[in-house]
């Protein structure tokens, strides 16, 4: 058998191993310790000046804290990106909030500026105000940050941005993770860095950075016993995989570098091929880590499908992936408010992600275009 070529998978720099040693040394396996304050601390310089980080179990926890900090209740309406991974959405129906799920735009593929006043506009009508929106950057894309900035500020509802496939790009110049009235990053394996599992929440507010670490180490009052005036969770970060964390922001903007190339290296295959578009930046505002390259098929055009090259890569061993089936599609979701017409829907029918892992031998590269150019000229 071949061996397999995965979508995105984990890539050490190196030194991750030795922060990890050290915590065994000075016995901190624990969810505290120095290599958690430290990897904060790096994540912090990396965002720049103002920025307080509280690492976490997972980029879901971070959402899930993000909610709560806004003061998402039972009965309350959260807006939430349709066309996202399930995490940016589950931790509404947590808190016993419903989702209002809003269309993307074509730009950026995430969420779309004039549905989702639309969809605030509804609800007030309908006789609730949303309480939070939450946008996503959708496979390293910067949503359209300064409008949908407008509209939060407008009906004044804070943001949650949804940056776990975005660390590392930025828009107009500032990095993706700064643009919410609260940020989440992921750090799960398949990211872009991986502490194997893990995630943070960001803030402006060091209040906010304080509070999150509270619930995330079961809300214990100031007192010598165990004391409890609020519902806590166990949701902070452990110091082993804070190490590998620390060693991969030191590798960090070259894995972004590296993902880079893998979409130019895509550009280059399909530069040609009428039918086939290569997911890029609109302009030059946005840059995009590639944390995912993906390609939309329209298959009149090109003569194959997205499923083909799905299959025929399969065939070889190499993973590829359909785009994120929205939310409004989702038998669990099925009940859930949508605003939009069929944007997202079209792109998930046509859309394919492809190998796009910093740690892509060139081997592994030479085998991709020879599947990928075999189709083209068919
Ligand atoms: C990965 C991901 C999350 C969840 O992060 P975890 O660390 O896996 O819990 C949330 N939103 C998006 C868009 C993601 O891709």
């Amino acid at each position: 058998m071949k061996e397999k070529i995965y979508l995105s998978s984990p890539h050490m720099g190196g030194s991750e191993q030795n922060y990890v040693n050290e915590a065994f040394k000075t016995n901190w396996i624990a969810p505290l310790g120095p290599n958690v304050q430290e990897f904060e601390g790096a994540i912090e310089n990396y965002l720049g000046e103002g920025n307080h980080v509280a690492a976490l179990s997972s980029g879901t926890a971070a959402i899930h804290l993000a909610l709560i900090l806004l003061g998402v209740e039972r009965g309350d309406e959260v807006i939430c990106q349709s066309m996202t991974f399930s995490a940016s959405a589950n931790p509404i129906v947590y808190l016993g909030a419903t989702p209002i799920f809003i269309d993307s735009e074509l730009d950026t593929w995430n969420i779309c500026p004039n549905h989702l006043e639309e969809a605030i506009k509804d609800r007030i009508v309908k006789g609730k105000k949303p309480k939070v929106i939450i946008a996503v950057h959708l496979y390293g894309m910067p949503y359209k940050v300064d409008e949908i900035r407008k509209i939060s500020e407008k009906y004044e509802i804070p943001i949650i941005e949804d940056s776990a496939e975005a660390f590392g790009s930025s828009y107009k110049g500032n990095k993706c993770g700064t643009f919410g009235d609260l940020s989440i990053l992921s750090f799960n394996g398949n990211k872009i860095i991986t502490t194997s599992g893990g995630g943070a929440l960001v803030s402006r507010n060091l209040k906010h950075k304080e509070k999150a670490i509270f619930f995330a180490t079961q809300a214990r009052d100031a007192a010598p016993h165990y004391q409890h005036s609020e519902i806590g969770y166990n949701y902070r970060l452990s110091n082993i995989s804070a190490g590998i964390g620390r060693g991969q922001m030191e590798v960090l903007d070259k894995h972004v570098g590296l993902r880079r190339e893998m979409n130019q290296f895509y550009q280059n295959i399909f530069r040609n091929k009428a039918g086939v578009k290569v997911f890029k930046e609109p302009n030059e505002d946005y840059f995009s880590n590639h944390w995912l390259s993906c390609i939309l098929v329209d298959e009149r055009t090109s003569g194959f499908s997205n499923e083909e090259i799905r299959l025929a890569m399969a065939e070889n061993n190499i993973e590829c992936r359909p785009l994120w089936k929205p939310m409004h599609l989702q038998p669990i979701f099925k009940n859930a408010p949508y605003y939009g017409t069929d944007i997202s829907e079209k792109l998930f029918e046509i859309g394919l992600c492809l190998p796009s892992g910093s740690n892509l031998q060139s081997e592994e590269k030479v085998k991709i275009n020879d599947v990928l150019i075999h189709l083209i000229d068919k």
